[in-house]
């Protein structure tokens, strides 16, 4: 059996899948928590060894790496060598809360299954294909290039998976298709998709920028930091509003989509404003994308919210059926685990919903590597 082995290691847990890469199923999976803390696991390489326990014995084909930076140096998955470690190191520097831990996993891992291939595969790497009219930001040029200022761009793993799903589902080439796809998590950012290609997405140099999310505020005025900064914020604070206290918690008081729902539907004003901020945001890039991309085949979603919340995908689309969508609400509010059209028969653009799969799509990807 060829199996991948899917590793997606944050600064203190281990998430990882062994996946039969010919079914394509999920034959297991775990998570290792509280790496460092008291009666767990010292260090990633200690989490590690108990992984490799937990497998018994099998020996994975490949080993895939969550990365979630790979800044203007990766545009596809890439085969783990000293040079590439060394690069992923290097772009720390651009994510000093991920790659450090991804890296930890990558060595973890090497040291752990001596002699298997390891392949990383970055978050930013799908929205590489952006022109330079849509990563440039309009600030002074030499400022930006010393620092590498540019957007980046996220959840490309996601996006690739979704959008090859999505033309599936729709029964005709990716190479043919314009997609919106709005992947909404707890994290969450749109990205507009022309034949395979990503053209523009919401998130930018960092995974602050674009819709409002469950902690962090997304666009904003940056003149808003100035303003805080004179009344005497430190950019610590700064950087902690902004990404931990921000968006629906901020606005709303309650992070979680789900319970910030419920809240609203109980009379919560607060929760209510919050969620029609939200909803106005994803409005906003919807509108935005369609031009971009001049017109779109399909509008998804996916992600927690995208996946389970009708609501949320309702309020996106209202009022649209001038524009061509027109939403099945029968459709749209069935629960389904299952990749699903949720538009009507007679809606121009239509509207999906795909539940996504990064770890199957970085296993695809580390055995496409291997295979090459
Ligand atoms: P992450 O970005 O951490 O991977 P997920 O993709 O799991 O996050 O999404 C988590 C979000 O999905 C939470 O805000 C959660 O409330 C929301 N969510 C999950 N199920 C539902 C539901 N049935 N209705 C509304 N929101 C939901």
């Amino acid at each position: 059996m060829i199996t991948a082995f899917v590793v997606n290691s944050g600064s203190s847990s281990i998430k990882w899948e062994l996946v039969d890469v010919d079914t394509e199923r999920r034959l297991r999976g775990g998570i290792v928590e509280r790496i460092g803390e008291a009666g767990a696991a010292a260090d990633h390489a200690q989490a590690m060894e108990g992984i490799l326990g937990e497998l018994g014995g099998e020996h994975p084909s490949v080993i895939g790496h969550r990365v979630v930076h790979g800044g203007n140096e990766f545009t596809r998955a890439t085969l783990v060598t000293d040079e590439v470690e060394a690069a992923i190191e290097r772009l720390a520097a651009l994510a000093p809360l991920h790659n450090p831990a991804n890296l930890a996993g990558i060595r973890a891992a090497r040291a752990a299954f001596p002699g298997v291939a390891n392949v990383a595969v970055f978050d930013t790497a799908f929205h590489q294909s952006l022109a330079p009219e849509a990563y440039t930001y309009a600030i002074d040029a030499e400022l930006a290039d010393a620092h590498s200022i540019r957007r980046y761009g996220f959840h490309g793993t996601s996006y690739q998976y979704v959008a090859a799903r999505a033309a599936s589902l729709l029964g005709r080439p990716l190479e043919q298709l314009k997609l919106i796809v709005f992947h909404l998590g707890n994290g969450a950012s749109v990205t507009a998709i022309d034949g395979g290609r990503s053209v523009d997405t919401s998130m930018g140099m960092t995974p602050l920028e674009g819709l409002v999310m469950g902690t962090r505020s997304g666009d904003i005025d940056a003149g808003i930091l100035f303003h805080l900064g004179r009344a005497g914020l430190t950019l610590p604070e700064l950087d902690t509003i902004l990404n931990r206290r921000s968006g629906l918690l901020g606005v709303g008081g309650i992070g979680d989509m789900r319970d910030i729902q419920a809240a609203s539907l109980a009379g919560d004003a607060a929760a209510t404003l919050a969620l029609d901020v939200y909803y106005h945001r994803l409005r906003h890039y919807l509108g935005a994308y369609l031009v971009q991309l001049g017109g779109a085949d399909a509008v998804v979603f996916t992600a927690g919210v995208g996946e389970n919340s009708a609501p949320t995908r309702a309020a996106a689309l209202a009022g649209l059926d001038w524009l061509g969508i027109s939403l099945d609400t029968f459709a749209n509010n069935r629960t389904s685990r299952d990749a699903r059209v949720i538009s009507t028969a007679a809606s121009a653009i239509s509207v999906l919903v795909v539940p996504t799969n990064e770890e199957l799509e970085i296993a695809r990807q580390s055995i496409a590597v291997v295979a090459a």
